[in-house]
């Protein structure tokens, strides 16, 4: 399925419960921003090898979360007119502009470090 097909897949489960009376932009990115903390939250006080296993025995709670992230994601961007595929793109030729591969490679600082 595409991005455009999901978009489509998320808006037709918001209409049908017609939720958009609801989504105004500060409670669709709060929504986004909260489904990123449960996402999060799946981390607190666990060690990397502890949250590598419990994503490894149980997927299904990061995929439910990664999938509740996107819901937002495609949802924003319908209603304000963003094609995520030319944004992505976009924001990666930002990026690689910002984190040349002869600078970024192998170091973690921020662009402005460098
Ligand atoms: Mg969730």
């Amino acid at each position: 399925m595409s991005l455009e097909d999901l978009q489509k897949l998320v808006v037709n489960f918001r209409d049908a419960r017609n939720w958009k009376q609801f989504h105004n932009p500060k409670d669709m990115a709060l929504s986004l921003v909260l489904e990123a903390n449960e996402l999060l939250e799946l981390t607190q006080w666990k060690e990397a090898a502890e949250i590598d296993k419990l994503f490894e025995d149980k997927k299904e709670l990061l995929s439910d979360e990664l999938a509740d992230v996107l819901y937002w994601v495609l949802l924003i961007a319908n209603d304000y007119k963003v094609d995520l595929n030319s944004a992505l793109q976009e924001k990666l030729r930002k990026n690689e502009l910002k984190y040349p591969l002869e600078l970024a490679k192998d170091r973690k600082e921020k662009y402005s470090e460098f």
